[in-house]
């Protein structure tokens, strides 16, 4: 697989390169040089096709000789051990679930894919990968988890003190191993400060393998593309075919995972883009103008970004043509107390209980079905978080309905363990030479 700069179209990488350098010195991102098309065999087939099968097939396609086919076997049958069921609420309308991974968040797909790849391409004897996090809540527990065990890495993970849940903070601080939590006396902000002044600090770079495994990394968003084509997989079994993909949507990752796959031939009639107040994409879909803003704080935590950094690769998937993107792509936005009551709403109609993200997206495709009314729709909206995650927002009744996994049963023994620091960087740099 050969990877360009979004920013320099002359400039080409390997994948192994735009694995370990996450993003290209000029601040663009990665895309793939060549995208694919799978072969109509196998799109029109998707139901005789298990979730690693796929997976398999569309990494290979993608990534051709730069893992032998047996290997990237194993690699995905260790990363992608955990299922992702498409529920049926009723005739028209599915949820993907997509926290039945370590970290309960759907974030542990890319994070575990990652780590393998990062893992298969450290040579045995070659220095250890130290790889630096700065976190707000759910990118460091899948991170950390997804690191976990995995033979000559190990994370170090910034969060801010008294800023992310008690589940999150678990998570982050519990694994042992060759995960290290550091507790920042400061702001989300300050910890990603002192992360970027460790990779721009040169005796650090000397002594040591840093990388930053951000979620912008190329290796992130490939195995983001398995599950669409295995949701589609479980719609054919089920005869739907007109699919409507909703995605609760921050970064924008997981939506350009989901266009990338349907340019890799993913039947899919329509894509939709919810968010929250971080309304940047919405209002550019409404007035053609791209202007960022500083992020709000909402309920859907992780939605919360105002330049959302995928964005430059959706441009380059429909070659900077609006009109096209505008026909495949809709996007609505809602507020908290939009959210709130979507709760309550989708658990009376479905007995179901949502996460404030999945939320939103479901309120998306009312929104859609209001505007765009067809018979023939299956909906689909992704969910990105298990419940138990956000155990504030719900009312007692519905909390009761969550049934905590055994992830978070796990979890809860472990005792908590991090460094405390204040945001000084020497202080940090004293802690990573400690045991190079
Ligand atoms: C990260 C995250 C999102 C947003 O996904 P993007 O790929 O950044 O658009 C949505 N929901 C949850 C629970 C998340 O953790």
């Amino acid at each position: 697989m050969k990877l360009y700069s979004t920013n320099n179209h002359d400039l080409e990488v390997d994948f192994q390169s735009a694995v370990f350098n996450s993003m290209p010195q000029d601040k663009g991102l990665y895309m793939p040089t060549e995208i694919p098309v799978l072969d109509e065999e196998f799109l029109n087939n998707l139901d005789q096709y298990t979730l690693p099968e796929i997976a398999y097939k569309v990494a290979s396609a993608l990534l051709h000789d730069d893992i032998p086919a047996d290997d990237l076997k194993a690699l995905i049958d260790d990363a992608i051990n955990f299922p992702a069921p498409a529920k049926k609420l009723n005739e028209e309308t599915y949820v993907l679930e997509l926290f039945h991974g370590p970290s309960l968040a759907f974030k542990d797909f890319g994070a575990r894919f990652m780590s393998r790849v990062m893992a298969y391409f450290l040579k045995d004897g070659e220095q250890m990968l130290d790889v630096l996090v700065a976190t707000s809540g759910d990118t460091g527990g899948a991170v950390a988890l997804g690191f976990l065990g995995v033979p000559n890495t190990r994370v170090t993970i910034l969060y801010p003190k008294g800023k992310v849940s008690e589940i999150q903070e678990l998570q982050l601080c519990s694994n042992g191993q060759n995960i290290r939590a550091i507790e920042i006396d400061g702001t989300f902000d300050d910890c990603q400060a002192l992360v970027k002044q460790a990779f721009a600090d040169d005796e650090l770079n000397a002594k040591m393998r840093l990388t930053s495994a951000n979620s912008i990394n190329i290796s992130r968003l490939i195995p983001q593309t398995f599950y669409y084509f295995n949701a589609v997989a479980q719609l054919y079994r089920e005869d739907k075919r007109e699919i409507v993909f909703s995605v609760p949507s921050g970064n924008f990752g997981n939506i350009a995972a989901g266009l990338l796959a349907w340019k890799m031939g993913l039947p899919v009639k329509q894509f939709i883009a919810a968010t929250n107040a971080n309304d940047t994409v919405p209002r550019f879909l409404e007035t053609g103008v791209y202007e960022t803003r500083p992020s709000v704080q909402t309920y859907a935590n992780a939605m919360d970004v105002g330049a959302p950094s995928n964005w430059v690769r959706i441009m380059e998937l429909f070659k900077q043509d609006t009109v096209k993107l505008k026909e495949l792509v809709k996007s609505y936005r809602y507020t908290d107390d939009d959210t709130v009551k979507a709760i309550t709403d989708i658990y009376e109609q479905f007995n179901y209980v949502a996460c404030p993200h999945t939320a939103i997206a479901w309120l998306a495709v009312e929104a859609f079905k209001a505007e765009y009314p067809s018979a023939e729709d299956t909906f689909v909206f992704l969910s990105t978080a298990h419940a138990c995650k956000f155990p504030d927002i719900f009312s007692e009744e519905m909390a009761a309905q969550v049934n905590a996994p055994e992830q978070l049963e796990e979890l809860k023994k472990k005792a908590k363990s991090a460094t405390h620091m204040n945001v000084d960087f020497e202080a940090f740099k004293a802690f990573l030479l400690q045991e190079v």
